[in-house]
């Protein structure tokens, strides 16, 4: 068997030996004569694989008890709806920050519910930068404020967390979630999809505090409602199991390697050694503001775009697979998650430095 190094966006690379442990268990889970796919999400087993990854995920992250933790289908877009439907509260105005695609999707589909404020943008700088949030014209009495810590198409994140007052802060972490430690507590609600930073795909997992719970606007589907879900420990309906056992096998290997603050340094690390070798290059571009690049998705353009086909075919056949950037914006994109070893890191830098001198 041989893997490759994979950088796609997602669903993206898991912990080999995650995986393994999966494979390992996959005909019998612990002894109990079943695979966790076949187990009734009401009986004990399913219960103890539930309760260990929320404790775990707790642990990680240190979630303060004042706030729920969902494990939801639905994707981050559903949350989209979600977000406004429970956490409108009696308002009718919303605070969002645009700083690129997924935060423009999450401003469209809100602005079905209520009125959205665009507290700031930085689409006219083809949204490379984070605008100062000195210059956000923020409402005081929004329901919330939204915006997307990474935005993962095209790799700018914020390196802080912005001050939102006694405004509830919404947060999108679908592609930065677990890859450094947060202060939960400056958030009303944290959200992201598994299948970037955590898990496989079919689960979403969200993070809400308590208080913000139980007033959702009229017809919201039961299964929107945070509270419904949180009040039935997410399993209102069938959960997506296996995905929730995955997500839990990855916190304990996120554990194992010494928690988020361990994790930061290495995805630290890695993303400067990359963003290096492109910037010492003249045949690869980065176009992203040096102070809000990403530590999670690298997108990086060729001198010669006509190379671009050959670059992501050679890189291929040297096992570097899903270099090939959004098709909205082209050009390459290196996602480097938590999975991702510094060793495929170092082998992509190694393939791009012989591909600029072949073709330079
Ligand atoms: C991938 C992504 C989404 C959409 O996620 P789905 O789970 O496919 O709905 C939303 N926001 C961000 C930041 C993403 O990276």
């Amino acid at each position: 068997m041989s893997r490759v190094f994979n950088f796609s966006a997602g669903p993206a690379i898991l912990p080999e030996a995650v995986l393994a442990q999966a494979q390992a268990e996959m005909l019998d889970w612990q002894g109990c004569g079943m695979s966790v796919l076949e187990m009734s999400h009401r009986e004990q087993h399913f219960a103890s694989i539930a309760a260990q990854a929320e404790a775990d995920l707790r642990e990680l992250l240190g979630i303060p008890s004042n706030y729920k933790v969902l494990f939801l289908q639905g994707g981050a877009y559903s949350q989209f709806s979600m977000i406004p439907m429970n956490l409108l509260r009696g308002k009718t105005r919303m605070d969002y920050v645009d700083t690129g695609d997924w935060s423009s999707k999450a401003i469209d589909e809100a602005r079905r519910y209520g009125d959205v404020n665009v507290v700031a943008s930085s689409i006219a700088g083809n949204y490379t930068s984070i605008p100062d949030p000195a210059t956000w014209q923020c409402d005081p009495n929004a329901a919330y404020l939204h915006y997307t810590p990474n935005e993962t198409i095209r790799g700018v994140e914020f390196g802080f967390v912005p001050d939102a007052g006694d405004v509830p802060l919404v947060a999108d972490f679908s592609s930065t979630i677990l890859s450094r430690p947060i202060d939960v507590s400056r958030f009303g609600l944290i959200y992201a999809g598994a299948q970037k930073n955590i898990g496989p795909a079919g689960l979403t997992i969200v993070i809400v505090r308590e208080d913000l719970l139980g007033q959702t606007v009229p017809c919201t589907p039961v299964m929107f409602d945070y509270k419904v879900q949180a009040d039935n420990g997410s399993m209102y309906n069938t959960p997506p199991t296996y995905a929730w056992y995955l997500a839990g096998l990855v916190f304990k290997w996120l554990k194992a390697q010494g928690g988020l603050s361990v994790m930061a340094a290495i995805n630290e690390r890695k993303a400067n050694k990359l963003y290096a070798a492109i910037d010492a290059s003249d045949f690869y571009h980065c176009p992203v503001d040096l102070t809000y690049r990403s530590w999670m998705n690298i997108p990086f353009t060729l001198a010669k775009p006509a190379l671009d086909k050959a670059f992501a075919a050679e890189a291929e056949q040297a096992g570097l697979v899903s270099l090939k950037g959004h098709r909205s914006v082209g050009g390459m994109r290196a996602s480097i998650y938590n999975a991702m070893p510094e060793a495929g890191v170092d082998a992509l830098i190694h393939f791009m430095q012989d591909f600029a001198q072949r073709n330079g």
